[in-house]
């Protein structure tokens, strides 16, 4: 256990980078420019960002949310996207769960921790886009099946039947909805991201991260209602509703599985 703490710091200043990162992969992909690891400018007066200005969270906590050069302000996205990704990263380390070896000189440790970090990463990109364009762009969904194929197939040699299942159960599911309700109820990215998280996690877990979407969808919908901020039938996108229920599945859900059926034994 110990091994495993010595290494928070570490992976949550390398959260915060990959956030500024993913900001960046984020406004380019809107812009439709190249991602490339060149250098950041202000959205507004197109000024090159010094290094200083590109420290992540804490330029913006010293710069009070403007920019140095125009003074006009900087979208809270920034520092929320890389503080949720730097506390996200550091989740599987901190919360106790059977996703990750114990041992970090274990090279399957460094594996399934690569494996974590990249989707992670390519899920955070996919909340903060559908959250703010109600929309999930096709590359970034590509990305991510081409990094669960490498890692499931070639690493980890999962069985493919279940991950190709997974995929199929999540996205048909999505699939009927669109065709029955000509798209109102469920967009057509909803299914495409429907079969990245449930080849991702296979049947049985997509079953619970499913389940525990609709679980959350509710909650939010009846809070949104109550505070009369939404009608019923008003657009919450589905996207990261069902990204936050995968977060859960993926680290945890063998155990509410588990718990599940230990109610009715
Ligand atoms: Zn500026």
């Amino acid at each position: 256990m110990m091994t495993k703490l010595f290494l928070i710091p570490i992976v949550f200043i390398f959260g915060l980078l990959v956030g500024s990162f993913l900001n960046s992969v984020i406004y380019r992909i809107k812009n439709n420019q190249k991602i490339v690891f060149d250098r950041s400018k202000c959205p507004h007066c197109g000024h090159t960002l010094n290094w200083f200005d590109l420290i992540p969270f804490l330029s913006f906590v010293f710069l009070k949310g403007k920019c140095r050069y125009c003074q006009k302000p900087i979208s809270w996205q920034y520092p929320l996207v890389e503080l949720f990704t730097a506390l996200i990263f550091i989740l599987p380390l901190v919360a106790p769960n059977n996703f990750l070896p114990h041992n970090i000189f274990l090279p399957n440790f460094w594996q399934f921790f690569c494996y974590y970090i990249l989707i992670v990463s390519v899920l955070i990109v996919i909340f903060v886009f559908d959250l703010k364009y109600y929309l999930i762009p096709d590359k970034i969904l590509f990305l991510g099946i081409l990094i669960s194929v490498l890692f499931n197939v070639l690493l980890f040699r999962e069985a493919l039947i279940n991950k190709i299942f997974g995929a199929l159960l999540f996205s048909s599911f999505f699939l009927f909805q669109y065709l029955l309700s000509k798209g109102k109820w469920i967009g057509l990215g909803d299914v495409k991201l429907g079969a990245l998280l449930g080849f991702i996690l296979g049947w049985k877990l997509s079953l619970v991260n499913l389940f525990l979407s609709y679980l959350i969808g509710a909650i939010i919908s009846i809070g949104l209602i109550t505070l009369k901020k939404k009608t019923l039938k008003s657009e919450i996108p589905f996207g990261p509703i069902l990204i936050i229920g995968f977060f859960v599945s993926f680290l945890w859900g063998n155990e509410i599985i588990l718990w599940y059926f230990n109610l009715f034994s």
